[in-house]
């Protein structure tokens, strides 16, 4: 990479997010990548037989890639395959369905293209591989996965002490505008009363303490899963078109 105005290639290390379709023969790729943040590119003739590295450059794959900066969107010119994540989740629907909620809400959350995002790349690509290599319920690592991307983004939520006043918990509610566990004197109208043990699924996800996560009831799962959904659609403003489509076993 240079700065000298003529030399406009840069490298890094990337998550395909999804593709489009352009023109004939071409694509659009949105990436994330390890320094570079979220970047749209071109990739030329991938859509041919011919294509180098078509194959490469679909969803939920790490690559290393090279692109050209380019007038408006950059241009792909060269893609190595680091892990063929696509490969693994393309072939199983619950986890191509989970992973591409994942991708959806990792868009959303690096609105601003090019701006670095490592937090959300080393996330995103802890949550595709736990997914690929089928280490954790897939249920429980989009749990996992969306509750750390929403704190990294700013948006925590508490789940021992209260969120409005600090008061030291365990509490027994839970309320998502105010920021999750809310103590008796802080509890507002409206407030959901969820069972102790998700309380403790949700404090385990967003640790990654694995153990105890796993030792959910599947009813725990549920309840925990419905709140974290309620949270990341509070904070995005709008449900995830993919979120509806994710098979929870
Ligand atoms: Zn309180």
């Amino acid at each position: 990479m240079g700065n000298n105005g003529t030399v406009k290639l840069y490298r890094d290390e990337a998550i395909v997010l999804r593709t489009q379709k352009l023109g004939e023969a071409d694509r659009i790729i949105t990436l994330l990548t390890r320094t570079s943040g979220r970047v749209r590119a071109v990739a030329k003739g991938v859509r041919r037989t011919s294509s180098k590295f078509g194959a490469r450059l679909e969803p939920f794959a790490l690559v290393d890639v090279q692109l050209y900066v380019g007038r408006s969107l950059d241009i792909v010119t060269q893609a190595v395959t680091q892990a063929p994540y696509g490969q693994r989740i393309g072939s199983d629907y619950a986890l191509y369905t989970t992973a591409t909620a994942m991708a959806e809400t990792a868009e959303r959350l690096t609105e601003v293209e090019k701006e670095p995002a490592p937090q959300q790349f080393l996330l995103l690509l802890g949550a595709v591989h736990a997914l690929a290599t089928r280490r954790h319920a897939a249920s429980l690592v989009l749990d996992s996965y969306l509750l750390r991307a929403l704190a990294v983004a700013g948006w925590a939520v508490s789940f021992e002490d209260c969120a409005m006043c600090g008061n030291p918990g365990p509490h027994a509610a839970f309320h998502v505008a105010h920021g999750g566990a809310v103590c008796p004197q802080c509890r507002p109208p409206g407030a959901a009363a969820p069972a102790p043990e998700t309380f403790q699924l949700l404090g385990a996800l967003l640790s990654g303490d694995w153990e105890v996560a796993e030792a959910a009831a599947q009813r725990t799962r549920d309840e925990a899963s419905g709140l974290v959904a309620a949270h990341l659609q509070y904070h995005l403003e709008r449900q995830l078109r993919s979120l509806r489509h994710v098979e929870r076993v």
